[in-house]
Formats: C-alpha cells, structure tokens, sequence
C-alpha cells in the first residue's frame, strides 16, 4: 500500500504572519488536496527568546481567516495538533545521544569567546566562518573531566570532510552542495533545546511527513538534514523548495516596498479568496478575468511543477484586480 501524502506547514511564531506565510501554506493545502493527503501544522517554537504566544495566536487566525486548514486537531475531529515543539522537548534528547553514541554528534566545549575569535579570524582570511572541529578531537577522558567539571557543553553534528551531498529538489531537479561548505550545525542548545535542524528532521520523522514543500532559502539547509536522515537510518521526504516571493522589478519582497502582513489585508477588507488566488497565479493556470475559484478549484488546477523557479511575483495591483 503506499504511503499516505502528509505534508506540513511549520511556521516559527516570532512576528507577524506575512503573504510568504499563506504562500507556503496555500502550496502545502493545494498538494494535500491535488494526492489526496492532510496537512499538519507544527509550531516551531524551540527559539523560545523570539517566539511568542501573540505571533502563535496570528498564525492561526490568518489560515482560518484564509479557510487554509489543517488536520488532527481538537476543533478539526482529531487528538493532536497543532503541535507545538516547545510542548515536545522531551522527545529530541533520545536521539541526540543516539547520535553522539554512534559518532555521528559530538560534545563541544567552546566557549563563546573562543568561537568568536576562531570566526573572526577565518572572516580576515576571507573564509565563511565555521566551526573548526577542536572538540571532535577531545578524548573520552577530557570529555568525561570536562562534564564533572561542570563545563557547559552543546551538541554539534559532524560533517563529512570531503564529497557532497547529492539530492533532489522537485523543483530545482538534481543539486549537489559540496560537504565543505556546510558548518558543523548546533543540534542540541546547552540549556537542553534542539535547534531547528534536529527538531525538524525528527518531527517530520516521527509526523511521518512525506513531501516537505517551503521557502527556497531552507535550500542551503538540505544537507545537513540529508545527513541527519542517513545517520537515524531513516528515508528523507521529497523535498520543494518554493521561489521567493518578489516585487514586480523582481527584488526581494520587502515590507518596505509593500504591505506583506495578512493582517493588513483582512484588516483592508480584502477577501480571503482573493488572496488565495492571487497567491495561487504562481502555481495554477488561472486567465486574467476569471472568477474567482474556490480551494477545490484550485487544487484541481493546481500543478506543482508549474513554479517559476524565477519567483513568483507579488504584484499588488493584480490583487486589487481580483479583490
Ligand atoms: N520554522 C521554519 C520557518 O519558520 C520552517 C522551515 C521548514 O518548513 O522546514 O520558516
């Protein structure tokens, strides 16, 4: 039997929902709808310095506002969801010491003065700073020394020291980014918090998440969590990483080139339809003066390759012309 599509949105609740927010959720919705699969909503909130309960609260009101719903929760018929990382932190330490226990994770004693020091010193030389693996050659013995000690410690991930890492991207096709460029990332915080790169692998992991669709600038974070896959011994989702959304000159959208948070359009009046649409033209074919469609509609129209690797771009004017 194959398995069932399951796809995700994991928005990080530290500010205000914005177009790029209901962008990845409405492509998310659509592909849920287009194989027949849900979609869960997972609140990346390990960074607990900038997340807030406010922001969290914004999400959630901008997908109903926008009828861009998700699955297993309480109000939707099901037990979970949506599921809150900070609400899990129990789960991810497990696998952190699986890993240090297989040789695939390391303890890192460097202090803050020390990894400053070593990333200026690589910036003078013109390198893009990264760890410089001291602590990958810590005995057993300096390690155990260290942690009577009482020394602080995090968690890094190795990183093969030569090669690349090889995958595929739905929509960017075949790509390769060689090992030597990828840091040895922190996965687990010394206060116990896994980063963002730990917990997202487990949780899509353990959500038995299928197709991982997001923004394009989580491209670069690929194969550390490609890795993170093959060391768990676990088989990775299919990966999509979506074009930025642009201005009509095609720089980076702004806030201060336009309105981009969802509630400056609910609060202008303009319909939920409207923008789902609007935000829909980058992945469905839909005629200048067509009505309106519903997200059934768009869903049967609805064709994932069809993203411009280009960007897709937010042209304001186009929405007033559809609202
Ligand atoms: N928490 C990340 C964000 O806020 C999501 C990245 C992902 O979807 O894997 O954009």
């Amino acid at each position: 039997m194959a398995t069932p599509v399951r796809v995700r949105i994991a928005p990080s609740p530290t500010g205000e929902p914005h177009v790029g927010t209901a962008y990845t959720a409405l492509f998310n919705v659509l592909l849920a709808r287009k194989l027949g699969g849900e979609m869960i909503l997972r609140i990346e909130d390990t960074d607990q310095s900038r997340s807030t309960p406010d922001s969290e609260q914004k999400v959630m009101e901008a997908l109903n506002w926008l009828g861009l719903d998700w699955a297993e929760g309480p109000d939707k018929g099901g037990p979970y969801g949506p599921y809150r990382q900070s609400e899990r932190k129990d789960i991810y330490p497990p696998y952190v010491d699986e890993l240090v226990a297989k040789g695939h994770a390391f303890k890192c004693f460097c202090t803050r003065e020390r990894l400053d020091a070593m990333r200026d010193e690589q910036r003078r030389r013109g390198e893009q700073p990264k760890y410089d693996g001291l602590c990958t050659r810590l005995s057993p013995a300096e390690i155990a020394e260290k942690e009577a000690a009482g020394i602080p410690h995090v968690v890094r991930m190795k990183i093969p020291e030569t090669g690349e890492c090889r995958f595929t991207d739905a929509i960017y096709g075949e790509v390769s980014i060689p090992y030597a460029t990828i840091d040895m990332q922190v996965l687990m915080k010394a206060d116990g918090m896994p980063t963002y790169h730990l917990a997202n692998v487990v949780d899509d992991h353990l959500m038995k998440v299928t197709h991982v669709a997001r923004g394009e600038e989580w491209l670069s974070s690929v194969p550390k969590h490609v890795l993170l896959y093959e060391y768990f011994g676990w088989q990775p989702p299919q990966f999509m990483h979506l074009p930025l959304l642009r201005n009509p000159d095609r720089s980076k959208l702004s806030k201060r080139r336009n309105p981009t948070s969802l509630s400056y359009f609910s609060n202008q009046g303009y319909l939920p339809e409207a923008l789902n649409n609007f935000l829909g033209l980058a992945f469905v074919a839909i005629a200048d003066g067509e009505e309106l469609m519903s997200l059934d509609e768009l869903a049967a129209r609805f064709d994932p390759a069809s993203v411009a690797r280009a960007g897709a771009v937010f042209d304001l004017t186009k929405l007033d012309w559809l609202n």
